[in-house]
């Protein structure tokens, strides 16, 4: 059997069987790994000693016990390195475990590995790494989306059984869309961000990626709560999100954002997404039109809000502390703006540089504040739709991977790929993307992503509502024929 194909509920019954052992799971991984991850280039690194050693001690009783959980470079594991695939944190080594992971540990699950990704999670391709190429597995000529580029990647390859990223605009669910797997963005607060380098803190949330929409609800099991190190993580009684999976859809009612069905959209995209729609119909959801009238405000406003939280929060990498620092300085001014200078990448200078203008005196009114306000009205969007709906469903993506090096230097293109998911950062509802077909693209299958939004704090409604297709499709069983790939 290959191991290390299984989805995470299926590994789960095989380790709590004790037809397979944790050290085998964390094997197959090993072994697939060193086959795939030359070409594909998911991993930054993956250091076996820790694990194994976790591996031989695991308690299978445990929700995730034994199981390999594959990490995005910018949340913080205890004795692995963390540099947000950033130079500027190169050499920079984790002192303490982020509270997604301790959360993952105490469910059994092993922290393996360190995945590629934009730097500081900027960008939608991972081109922006400072490090390495990350490739999509269904042809490696093309980018697998960003900034969790290689969060999706792993699980798409099967060189990872799951993974973690972060979404700020979307860097969850556009990389798991253009991969063709399944990747979840919690409600803001719904997850603690404690020990994740921040980009936008109003933003940035943590969350799974997987093969399948169970093992989505299975992690975020362990993901989610309070977390006092977090003042933004919400108290609420704890949920159990596998608990609504495999309800059917009677009296389930879906909204179809009528700004989300738009000329610009790859035609094999659209197609995808109206057929999920219809199908949709078919498994006995009421679909009904809505609006959200200010969408086309939401890549300005996202822009704003970000790159001025950005500016902030990467003002503490100074060389002081950790990371890197320039040489022969002269006095500290020359310090801080040789190390910044040698540091940052230009895709992050970018944003620095955006953020401090419209914080700055005179631009704050007209940029900062305006966004703002803007922010409230797209946010009463989604409040107004959630009245006469349980969920919106709109594709992930208004394209498929694109090719290599395709946008890297027209900066507003590449913003562009997100129109479809920032409005949920930017409102704080959950959002997941899941498989719902093909685009044939130059003799090569590229996945296509259905998003849906849910209300914030639903998310068990929302993984019922993309199990519900995903069960009922063959999309998620479809796999990338590495082989055929030039492997
Ligand atoms: N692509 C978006 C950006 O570049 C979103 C990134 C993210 O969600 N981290 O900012």
């Amino acid at each position: 059997m290959d191991l290390h194909t299984l989805s995470v509920a299926a590994l789960q019954k095989q380790l709590r069987s004790g037809s397979v052992s944790a050290v085998e799971a964390l094997d197959a991984l090993e072994s697939r790994i060193s086959i795939v991850d030359p070409k594909v280039g998911g991993y930054l690194s993956h250091s076996t000693h820790q694990a194994r050693k976790e591996a031989t001690a695991a308690d299978l009783s445990k929700p995730l016990g034994g199981i390999p959980i594959a990490i995005k470079d910018v949340i913080n594991v205890t004795g692995e390195g963390c540099s947000a695939a950033s130079k500027i944190l190169k050499g920079y080594t984790a002192t303490y475990d982020a509270t997604v992971i301790r959360k993952l540990r105490e469910a059994g699950a092993i922290p393996f590995g360190r995945l590629n990704m934009d730097e500081f999670a900027m960008g939608s391709s991972t081109e922006n790494s400072a490090y390495q190429l990350t490739r999509n597995p269904w042809d490696f000529s093309r980018i697998p989306g960003g900034s969790s580029g290689g969060s999706a990647a792993v699980v798409a390859a099967d060189e990872a059984y799951a993974s973690l990223g972060s979404d700020t605009g979307g860097s969850i669910r556009q990389p798991a869309a253009l991969c063709g797997c399944v990747g979840l963005k919690p409600t803001y607060g719904r997850v603690s961000r404690f020990g994740l380098i921040a980009f936008a803190s109003s933003l940035d949330q943590i969350g799974p990626f997987t093969k399948t929409v169970e093992d989505s609800a299975l992690l975020l099991n362990a993901l989610a709560g309070k977390d006092p190190m977090d003042s933004t993580s919400v108290d609420l009684p704890s949920d159990n999100y596998t608990r609504l999976l495999g309800q059917d859809l009677k009296g389930i009612r879906i909204g179809m954002p009528k700004e989300y069905f738009i000329e610009g959209i790859d035609p094999q995209v659209d197609k995808a997404v109206r057929d999920a729609i219809r199908h949709y119909e078919a498994l006995g959801a009421e679909i009904v039109e809505v609006s959200l009238p200010h969408t086309e405000y939401a890549v300005a406003v996202y822009y704003i809000v970000a790159t001025a939280e950005a500016s902030a929060n990467l003002a503490r990498f100074d060389g002081v502390r950790y990371g890197h620092r320039a040489d022969n300085v002269q006095n500290l001014l020359d310090h801080y703006t040789r190390t910044r200078s040698e540091g940052f990448g230009e895709e992050v200078k970018r944003r620095i540089i955006l953020g401090t203008y419209v914080l700055s005196s005179g631009y704050y009114d007209a940029y900062y504040l305006r966004a703002q306000k803007v922010r409230t009205l797209i946010r009463q969007d989604f409040t107004r739709a959630f009245e006469k709906v349980d969920a919106l469903i709109c594709p992930t993506s208004p394209e498929v991977a694109f090719r290599i090096g395709d946008r890297s230097d027209d900066p507003l293109k590449m913003y562009l790929a997100d129109i479809f998911t920032i409005a949920a950062n930017l409102a704080g509802n959950c959002g997941i993307s899941i498989p719902c077909g093909f685009a044939n693209v130059e003799s090569k299958r590229l996945p296509i992503g259905l998003q849906l939004l849910g209300k914030p704090f639903e998310e068990a409604k929302l993984l019922q509502i993309a199990h519900a297709y995903e069960q009922s499709t063959p999309w998620h069983r479809e796999r990338p024929d590495l082989s055929s790939s030039g492997l």
